[in-house]
């Protein structure tokens, strides 16, 4: 019953009133006869022909710097997988709420009906003058890589691919935080990750970028531990493989300090997580159902420190925490790109923030009594109106001090202050 009433309560949500969840609305006065003719015929011509002469211009007098473009073709929507263009569209829609809602950011969603590399970049790359942003959404792997690749080499705006860098940002902020808790060094964890995709893949390598050692990470997918001799092995697991005398979760398992699980729903048993070393960490991502549950896993080890990505426990790891900061930190200093060091310095803003003194403004948001750095609070909640202020800013110094920022902010309170408005 309760699931038929969450049914009809989201396709209601949907499909009441005007179909979908978002719209275009004019921000400037369009009440006379006098506005209609500045806000188009012949007024128009006046900014059209500044951007003639300035291409830069279009800053100024279009919503460029403002727009990002939310670009999918459907290929893993979610954990639905490849359900098409048309049926991921309203998970776009989605993410453009939340860019609005969080970070101000206005989105045009664009579903592209085509599984060619080639195509894909050819038609993003095409929309260049139109955006400030482009996060790629829901691309399946291995293809997701390369199309973000090439699209970071040969556009001069902001490009990211949200399923791999936001939880790679995120699950970093969340590591280096459990970590500190128990006691581990980051350079020094054994490391299982379950699951080889495009989160798994990013995440890894963004733990080794903060410090983790290529050699403490056995990787694992469907076919047991990702091992260099394996017959036929995808170019993209190489980069993981290990030559360690593992061939099982199981095996794996036994005294690691961290998991990673980047996989499937109930693939972790409770046996598996007995074996780990003392005070371990267990990051279980998989959605909606994460690789062991959050119940389970607090019964038989007490000593853990526990994540998932989900709302209704403890930790949730969400990329919400990252997006629409990083883009709104990005193309706030118009930042050709969205490079490592903007990625890391979101990281340790995210990570930071979690030590701080919790706003009684966010406790109330969560009818929780007491938020304190600990074991059920090692990343912030998406509710927290300090986010915008502290991960966009340190987004757009460290895209200023990397070389990218095609503006500068001498004023960083003043910033800040418009941020938090
Ligand atoms: P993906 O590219 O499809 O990759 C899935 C990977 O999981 C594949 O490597 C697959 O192995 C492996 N896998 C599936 N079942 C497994 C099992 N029982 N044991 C070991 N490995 C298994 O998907 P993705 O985008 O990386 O996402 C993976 C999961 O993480 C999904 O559940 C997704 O919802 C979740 N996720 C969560 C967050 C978050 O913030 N919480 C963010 C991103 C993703 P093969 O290579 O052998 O097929
Ligand atoms: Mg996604």
């Amino acid at each position: 019953m309760d699931k038929i009433n969450k049914q009809t309560d989201a396709l209601d949500y949907h499909s009441q009133g005007r179909p979908g969840k978002i719209e275009v609305i004019p921000t400037k006065p369009t009440n006379s006869q006098r506005d209609l003719t500045l806000a188009y015929s012949p007024g128009v011509a006046e900014p059209c022909l500044k951007i003639v002469d300035n291409v830069d211009d279009v800053y100024k007098y279009t919503a460029k710097g403002n727009l990002v473009a939310v670009i999918s073709n459907g290929t893993a929507v979610l954990g639905l997988g490849n359900i098409g263009p048309e049926a991921g569209k309203p998970v776009m829609e989605g993410k453009g709420l939340l860019f609005k809602i969080f970070a101000d950011i206005d989105v045009f969603d664009l579903e592209l009906n085509t599984t060619d590399i080639d195509e894909f970049v050819t038609i993003v790359k095409a929309l260049e003058p139109t955006f400030g942003g482009i996060n790629l959404e829901d691309i399946k792997a291995p293809e997701c890589f390369e199309i973000e690749r090439r699209l970071k080499a040969e556009m001069k705006i902001p490009v990211m691919h949200d399923d791999q860098h936001g939880t790679a940002i995120i699950s970093t902020a969340a590591l280096l935080n459990a970590c500190e808790l128990q006691h581990k060094d980051l350079d020094k964890v054994r490391i299982v990750v379950n699951g080889a995709g495009a989160a798994a893949i990013s995440c890894s390598r963004m733990y080794v970028t903060l410090g983790a050692k290529r050699e403490n990470i056995v990787m694992v997918d469907r076919k047991g531990v990702i091992r260099a001799d394996r017959v036929n092995l995808e170019d993209l697991k190489k980069e993981f493989a290990t030559t360690k005398d593992l061939h099982t979760l199981e095996e794996a398992m036994v005294n690691a300090d961290v998991f990673i699980g980047l996989s499937a729903a109930d693939s972790l048993s409770a046996a598996a997580l007995l074996s780990m070393a003392k005070d371990p960490i267990v990051f279980a991502m998989a959605n909606p159902n994460p690789e062991i549950s959050y119940e389970l896993a607090t019964a038989t080890r007490q000593d853990l420190i526990m994540a998932t990505g989900r709302s209704d426990y403890p930790n949730m790891v969400n990329n919400v925490l990252g997006f629409p900061y990083i883009f709104r930190g990005a193309m706030d200093v118009r930042a050709t790109t969205i490079n490592e060091e903007m990625k890391i310095a979101a990281v340790r803003a995210i990570a930071d923030m979690a030590k701080k003194t919790v706003p009684e403004a966010v406790m109330l948001a969560y009818n929780i009594q007491n938020l304190k750095f600990g074991k059920d609070y090692i990343i912030p909640k998406p509710m927290d109106p300090r986010l915008i202020t502290t991960v966009s800013s340190a987004v757009a110094f460290a895209a200023i001090e990397s070389g990218v920022a095609r503006t500068v902010i001498t004023d960083w309170d003043a910033y800040k202050e418009q941020l938090s408005r």
